[in-house]
């Protein structure tokens, strides 16, 4: 049987029209992680209610078409150059307990989007947490300057003592997947409709890297993006004669594996 996995789509920017196709197409579990909504916060009330949001309500729509909702909590990369306001924000994720909420499965998007100094220190901050808590952290590669960026998270993992199991990059492309396969965390590759990772792209890194740790997800939020982006590459690789285990791999059992490390992560195949 064909199922899917989409271990990152931001269900908070998308319809029901969206659940309901990806339920058709086979998507049976999804992962949402904590984004930019789209302008500046004002408030951290305004995170509280966003990552409420996507506890209580988002499991709640998902459900309806047969799909497991599950969640990354965060102060994503874009919000944390904010001062006092990232500070705060992290405080209140933490003193609130969100990250110890029903389906809660880690803590995400997590990274740099400039690559400067304020947002390496709500980075390392959050990655400090996720040791100490032994959770899951999911690492959100900026659109410019990839290799810059993992050259960065390389010096700070090495001084860290991290556990690269717990540890998901994601937004690789052939700049990065190399250097990110070899730090021994897990993969993510987005595909989008236009620009950026397209299923042919895919097929190739499989082919040069393996389906080792690799995982494939839409990213999908308001911007030109499809929900359908992992059955998608499921498709073309069946075309393309892939190893029916390669697409397994990347379009399910990998983000299984990865996710199933949190004890929030409840649910089976
Ligand atoms: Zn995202």
């Amino acid at each position: 049987m064909t199922r899917y996995f989409d271990p990152h789509v931001h269900m908070y920017s998308r319809t029901t029209d969206d659940y309901e196709k990806m339920s058709i197409a086979g998507i049976e579990v999804v992962v949402q992680p904590s984004f930019w909504l789209g302008s500046p916060r004002t408030s951290v009330g305004t995170f509280i209610d966003y990552w409420e949001h996507m506890i209580s309500f988002e499991p709640k729509r998902a459900i309806e078409y047969g799909i497991q909702h599950y969640t990354c909590i965060s102060v994503n990369p874009k919000e944390s150059i904010q001062r006092p306001l990232a500070f705060d924000a992290m405080e209140a994720m933490i003193e609130g307990k969100f990250l110890d909420r029903e389906r809660v499965v880690g803590l995400g998007e997590i990274g740099y989007n400039l690559i400067n100094d304020l947002e390496e220190e709500i980075f390392v901050e959050q990655l400090n947490f996720c040791k100490k808590q032994d959770l899951l952290a999911m690492i959100h590669l900026p659109h410019n300057n990839k290799p810059e960026a993992i050259k960065k998270m390389k010096t700070i993992f090495d001084t860290g003592k991290y556990n690269y199991n717990k540890i998901l990059i994601d937004h690789n492309t052939e700049e990065t997947i190399k250097e990110t396969l070899d730090l021994g965390v897990w993969a993510g590759l987005s595909v989008y409709p236009v620009t950026k990772l397209n299923p042919k792209r895919v097929i190739n890194i499989i082919n040069q890297y393996g389906s080792d740790r690799v995982m494939v997800n839409s990213a999908a939020d308001w911007g030109v993006s499809d929900p359908l982006s992992v059955p998608l590459t499921a498709r073309d690789m069946r075309i393309n004669s892939c190893k029916s285990k390669d697409i397994e791999k990347i379009t399910f059992l990998n983000a299984y594996e990865f996710y199933r490390q949190s004890k929030r992560f409840d649910w089976k195949p």
